[in-house]
């Protein structure tokens, strides 16, 4: 008998792990399974708890390391869903500069995911990215939008790219050979409240939230942007990341098959640093580092797999997410500024 959507998902009670929960998306991941009613979440991170993104009261909350197998071990005992969000990654600056540091994420799903079968997990999430496509079709900023499979012939982005496609075999071969349910979304830079906004993990809307205020508050009515502002990009909003996480993790249409998450409105960093501004009130005068770390030319998400697939795709305007980000970054600033704690908790 065919299940219906509602019946993939695991009961109320049952344990669900958030790898990764320190960070942006596992942090807000943990938060809407609690508000959604499940009762044990398990949230895990190597950060230590202080540093955390968000807590979320009543889910039990573990530092410890998973690019190590024993830790996996624990993690995942008594789990009937296993979400891997855990990984060393940052914005350009840090995939670009640090790819050793990226290519060893893949420890973490190798040993993350082996400890899932052998513990009977149900359904394993691997939260894959746009920098596993080739390369070479994003060199101009209007480049065509990328589809599925467009990622082979592989040429991914150095270091982290590479990690992303590997682990996303692991995922298809555990399905294939093994038998484990394992849904794999390519995420199209996320971005909302409780995010990196700074300290040089941070993406591109937050950075350039961040510079804004910066020049608001310093009085000096200049920005700095990586590159010669040209290229573009498509940002997803956290609540559409959310929400997408848990169709593909549900439909068994999808199984070991990677998907595009993100949506297809493309926008340039210049008309991003212009709708910050506007957001911002204020007009700043612009310089480009040619030098910095700028990425791929253009990158867009096809989304005709994802509404076939789903009937549904991301579509949250950047104008209405940026907006939500710029004013959760502003009151992080102000705390910052009047000597207070950035990181809160929400105990
Ligand atoms: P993040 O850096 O905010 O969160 C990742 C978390 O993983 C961090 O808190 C980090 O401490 C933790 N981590 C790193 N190594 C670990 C280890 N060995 N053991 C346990 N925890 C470890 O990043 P994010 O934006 O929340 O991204 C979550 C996932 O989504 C990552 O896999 C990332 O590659 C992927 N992704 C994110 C974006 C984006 O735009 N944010 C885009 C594409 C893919």
């Amino acid at each position: 008998m065919k299940k219906n959507s509602n019946s993939n998902r695991p009961g109320k009670n049952d344990l669900i792990l958030v790898a990764g929960a320190g960070g942006f998306i596992g942090g807000a991941l943990a938060r809407s399974l609690h508000e959604q009613g499940y009762t044990r979440i398990r949230a895990v991170d190597k950060k230590p708890l202080p540093h955390w993104y968000q807590r979320v009261p009543g889910v039990e909350s573990l530092c410890l390391d998973l690019s190590h197998e024993d830790n996996c071990v624990q993690a995942v005992e008594g789990a009937t869903e296993v979400y891997n969000l855990a990984a060393d990654m940052g914005g350009m600056g840090f995939i670009e500069r640090f790819r050793i540091q990226c290519l060893r994420s893949i420890l973490i799903n190798t040993n993350l995911i082996e400890a899932a079968w052998q513990a009977g997990v149900s359904r394993y999430f691997f939260a894959s990215s746009a920098c596993a496509y080739n390369v070479k079709l994003q060199e101009d900023p209007n480049c065509r939008a990328l589809k599925e499979e467009d990622a082979y012939p592989a040429f991914a982005e150095r270091g982290y790219g590479w990690e992303k496609l590997m682990s996303e075999m692991f995922c298809q071969e555990y399905w294939a050979e093994r038998g484990m349910k394992t849904a794999i979304a390519r995420f199209h830079n996320v971005y909302g409240p409780w995010g990196t906004w700074d300290g040089g993990r941070e993406k591109a809307p937050a950075a350039i939230c961040r510079k804004v205020l910066e020049a608001k508050h310093t009085g000096k009515k200049e920005i700095e942007i990586w590159g010669d502002g040209t290229q573009t990009r498509s940002f997803m909003y956290i609540d559409d990341c959310l929400h997408g996480i848990d169709k593909i993790m549900h439909t068994e249409a999808l199984i070991a098959t990677p998907i595009n998450l993100g949506t297809s409105e493309m926008i340039a960093i210049n008309d991003l640093v212009s709708l910050a501004e506007e957001i911002g009130g204020i007009k700043l005068k612009r310089s480009y580092d040619l030098g910095a770390p700028r990425g791929v030319a253009g990158r867009n998400s096809d989304n005709t797999f994802i509404r076939k697939m789903l009937g549904w795709e991301p579509s949250i305007p950047i104008r209405k997410g940026l907006k939500a980000t710029y004013q959760w970054i502003e009151e992080q600033f102000r705390a910052r500024q009047a000597g207070g704690h950035t990181v809160r908790d929400i105990y």
